[in-house]
């Protein structure tokens, strides 16, 4: 029996980058060729019908580069080439669109590596939703050593304490026939969060639906959509970066299930390019999506 997902309230959705890093495409899928690719910081801007902008996500800042000035930091942009223009992070962007970092009373965050907390501190009215265990990694994971799991506390606000919201705690947990659990962000049927355990500690993703079609945003649950379509997945040499390798494999598993089941459902994988190249815009739209 197919198992279909559950009738959403439909929000609006806006894809954007904000700087890139290079990988070599044989890290990130097993049969891959050995050259660079470019690995972009996705975010995704939704507008909700009574929450306001809401962010998923915030790509990179020029705060990369100053956290990684010294060692043992400076490692973590030695392995991560970061190309970055200054009009491409995601305030300025926001703001050359005519939306001030103030008015986003939400980010969303799937995992706190450096790609996707970048520009958490410019969202200085914000409420942040996190998993328990990225919340706890992010409190208590030490600053020297934050780099080996992908962390950098300085990108981190240090009233995240304060900020943070909870998801497992705060939101409605409903079963789910492949992830076990989901969480009602809002209690709105909005936005479902989904946990993604295994590339980075808590990570999440989230499922929404617009006018036009359903996405699941699934940050970096895979790297490249062939690993849920066809099963390839990534150089087993990355595991050395990832939190599990095995919750990996179970997680990449869930979502193949779920989308089996759910076809028409548009899965989108922060760094898969092929994916995401021809549903973003620096022109900042809700109607295009
Ligand atoms: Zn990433």
């Amino acid at each position: 029996m197919v198992q279909k997902e559950i009738e959403l309230k439909k929000v609006k959705l806006h894809l954007g980058y904000s700087g890139y890093c290079l990988a070599k495409e044989n890290h990130t899928l097993k049969n891959g060729k050995n050259i660079e690719i470019k690995f972009f910081a996705l975010w995704g801007l939704i507008k909700h019908p009574s929450k306001g902008i809401i962010l998923f996500d915030t790509g990179y800042t020029h705060r990369f580069f100053k956290a990684t000035k010294k060692y043992p930091n400076k490692l973590y942009a030695k392995l991560t080439k970061v190309v970055l223009k200054e009009e491409d992070e995601v305030r300025c962007l926001l703001e050359t669109n005519n939306i001030n970092a103030d008015e986003i009373k939400h980010v969303i965050v799937s995992h706190f590596h450096a790609d996707h907390v970048g520009g958490l501190k410019d969202f200085k009215n914000a409420k942040i939703h996190v998993s328990q265990k990225a919340f706890k990694q992010a409190t208590t994971i030490s600053k020297t050593f934050g780099f080996r799991k992908g962390v950098l506390k300085d990108l981190i606000p240090d009233d995240l304490h304060l900020k943070a919201s909870i998801i497992e705690e705060n939101s409605v947990k409903i079963n789910d026939p492949f992830f076990k659990h989901k969480y009602d962000l809002f209690g709105d049927q909005s936005i479902l969060v989904f946990n993604l355990d295994g590339h980075a500690a808590g990570q999440i993703g989230i499922l929404i639906q617009t006018e036009k079609e359903k996405y699941f945003l699934i940050a970096d649950a895979c790297w490249n959509i062939k690993a849920i379509t066809e099963g390839i997945l990534p150089n087993p040499i990355v595991r050395l970066f990832f939190d599990s390798w095995s919750d990996y494999k179970s997680t990449i598993y869930k979502i193949q299930k779920f989308h089996e089941n759910n076809k028409e459902v548009k899965i989108i994988p922060t760094h898969c390019s092929k994916t995401t190249d021809s549903l973003v815009s620096n022109k900042i739209s809700f109607n295009d999506l």
